[in-house]
């Protein structure tokens, strides 16, 4: 593995644009159980009953009580760990231009990333479904379930439900980037959701490098990564940005 950071820090040092696309790996450390596997939200929770964007609109006080409130809670208090804060000092190194996140967090632009493509949106804020009026989820007073706009429409999260459409601004902006960069860090995405899964597919096809950091290997590992650095996301982005600044 040390082997493999070295390459890392080499490959981060000898490219021009670095980009990272990062999932809910990255915020496990931050305590936000993951959707997909051991201790996953969907362990709980059939998919389809709470996050379609049918059951909201059919029904949006049990969509609320099941899943956006514990979100709510969960977003309202988690703090960023060192994986956020890695990529946030490669940018500060000017090693980073953009983060395009699977997550609904917030975490990357607290942890101080200034260029955060949300690609499913986010949870840290509300948003109206009548005038599209927008909140920041923390301000949401919950003491009636669904929270409602001054306007009397019915608050949702600002993010992307199943059965709904990427926002387009941020696909397109995501293919781009993915299509010229010439370093991709993938962090903490199992690489099933599309078309976010893509964006490496895409780096890769471009003749970018393509660099892997999860405990598992995913889909990406053997066809389209160039490696896989196996661990956590805080240890290893530690560890990398140690290494690149004593270069
Ligand atoms: P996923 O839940 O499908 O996969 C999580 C991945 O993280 C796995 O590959 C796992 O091996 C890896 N992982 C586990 N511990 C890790 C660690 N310490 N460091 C790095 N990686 C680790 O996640 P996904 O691919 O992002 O897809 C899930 C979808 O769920 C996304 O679209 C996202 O919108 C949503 N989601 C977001 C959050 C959040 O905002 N934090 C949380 C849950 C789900
Ligand atoms: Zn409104």
């Amino acid at each position: 593995m040390d082997d493999l950071i070295q390459q890392a820090v080499e490959d981060l040092a000898a490219a021009g644009k670095v980009t990272a696309l990062t999932g809910a790996g990255i915020s496990i450390e931050s305590g936000i159980p993951p959707f997909r596997g051991k201790g996953g939200l969907w362990e709980r929770f059939d998919p389809m009953e709470v996050a379609h964007i049918d059951a909201l609109v059919r029904d949006p006080a049990k969509v609320w009580n099941i899943l956006v409130k514990e979100m709510k809670e969960i977003v309202d208090t988690a703090e960023p760990n060192d994986g956020h804060k890695g990529l946030a000092r490669l940018e500060e190194m000017g090693k980073l231009e953009t983060v395009i996140t699977q997550n609904v967090d917030g975490l990357h632009q607290a942890a101080g990333n200034t260029d955060v493509i949300e690609f499913h949106g986010t949870f840290a804020w509300q948003r109206c479904m009548d005038c599209s009026r927008k909140y920041e989820t923390r301000d949401v007073d919950i003491s009636k379930i669904p929270p409602c706009c001054i306007c009397g429409g019915i608050l949702r999260p600002d993010a992307v439900f199943f059965g709904e459409m990427i926002p387009q601004d941020a696909l397109w902006r995501s293919r781009q980037i993915a299509s010229d960069c010439d370093l991709m860090l993938v962090i903490g995405t199992s690489a099933t959701v599309q078309p976010a899964a893509l964006m490496p597919v895409i780096a890769k096809e471009s003749g970018a490098k393509v660099v892997e950091i999860n405990p598992e290997r995913t889909p990406l590992t053997d066809q389209i990564s160039d490696y896989l650095i196996m661990g956590g996301a805080g240890d290893i982005m530690n560890r990398i940005v140690a290494a690149l600044e004593k270069l």
